[in-house]
């Protein structure tokens, strides 16, 4: 068993559930392949499961925050179908120039900052220096070392274009899987 607080930190669109560019609508909602026994057996160890999104669609007009949340409860019903309880789920619907107000903001949640992750941390009683963040894009691994975490990428949704561009960065994830499955696996390995 892991330490209760200690978190793995799971971006939404591209690494739980496949990107379909800012939908809306749950039919969109189609979960990457073999993560339910892992998402499991994870929260079976102690990890707690948090979901950290963008969504700043919100901001754009596209869709409505009570969207977002609904979408949002769709998916955990049908994580719950499968036995899977997500410990927190937060949402950024901002976007630092395009939308409108009072959505246009230069906040401190959209990733890659780590205002979600530190409002997690508080509200849920986390060890950020003992979790992780496992996303697709720069601004996930970004965000999880700002708050103190580790970082993987995970090659899915837009992450085979972010593996793509490793070679400008500064620091490289700690570790860099095809899937979740293929990350929440190595994370239980080496996190026992
Ligand atoms: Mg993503």
């Amino acid at each position: 068993m892991v330490n209760i607080r200690q978190a793995i930190f799971l971006d939404r669109d591209g690494t739980l559930i496949h990107e379909k560019n800012y939908t809306k609508d749950p039919a969109d909602i189609e979960f990457v392949a073999g993560v339910f026994p892992l998402l499991r057996q994870a929260r079976a160890q102690g990890w707690q499961l948090v979901v950290i999104t963008n969504q700043a669609g919100v901001a754009q007009g596209l869709m409505t925050e009570a969207e977002v949340r609904y979408f949002n409860a769709i998916m955990c019903v049908q994580l719950r179908a499968q036995d899977v309880i997500l410990d927190g789920i937060y949402f950024c619907p901002h976007h630092p120039s395009k939308g409108f107000a009072p959505y246009v903001t230069d906040c401190h949640c959209r990733k890659p900052k780590p205002g979600m992750l530190l409002q997690a941390a508080r509200e849920l009683g986390i060890d950020l220096k003992k979790s992780w963040m496992i996303g697709d894009r720069r601004a996930d691994i970004e965000a999880g070392w700002n708050a103190g975490c580790r970082s993987i990428l995970v090659k899915t949704g837009y992450g085979a274009e972010t593996a793509g561009n490793l070679s400008s960065w500064s620091r490289l994830p700690e570790q860099i899987c095809v899937d979740l499955a293929e990350a929440l696996d190595w994370v239980a390995a080496k996190d026992k």
